[in-house]
């Protein structure tokens, strides 16, 4: 098996609802996922996935998507203010935890037929949460 991994840095605000924390208020991090790539063959260049290819696919939707945006819960009371200022939000049916960003991440991967089989996602230089799949 050939594995390649690429990491994409972002910054992101959250807060998480129900939640007796500091992580109950807004606030932002500069988040680091790690995506690892995993199959069986080389195309004909010796290449699983080319490093481009991933950050074509990948950086490019994050940077759209997610960087520099709030990703907030369904249910944040904050969600409305925000998108009637025309703020860019992220919503999310589950606490937008870094385990539910390393899925969201993941699943974007797979869906773009990437062969994805871990995304960690670095909330802190200290914490790190990773999704493999089902
Ligand atoms: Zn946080």
């Amino acid at each position: 098996m050939y594995r390649v991994t690429r990491e994409i840095h972002f910054c992101y605000g959250h807060r998480l609802l129900n939640y007796d924390g500091k992580c109950r208020n807004l606030h932002g991090h500069n988040g680091r996922a790690v995506v690892t790539l995993e199959g069986p063959a080389l195309d004909r260049l010796g290449m699983l996935v080319d490093f481009s290819h991933i950050k074509g696919v990948l950086q490019k939707w994050i940077d759209e998507t997610i960087d520099h945006k709030m990703l907030l819960h369904r249910d944040d009371p904050v969600l409305g203010y925000l998108q009637q200022k025309g703020e860019p939000v992220v919503v999310l049916d589950v606490n937008p935890t870094a385990e539910n960003i390393a899925k969201l991440i993941f699943d974007h991967a797979n869906s773009q037929g990437l062969p994805v089989i871990e995304v960690r996602l670095w909330e802190t230089e200290n914490c790190y949460a990773t999704y493999t799949g089902d």
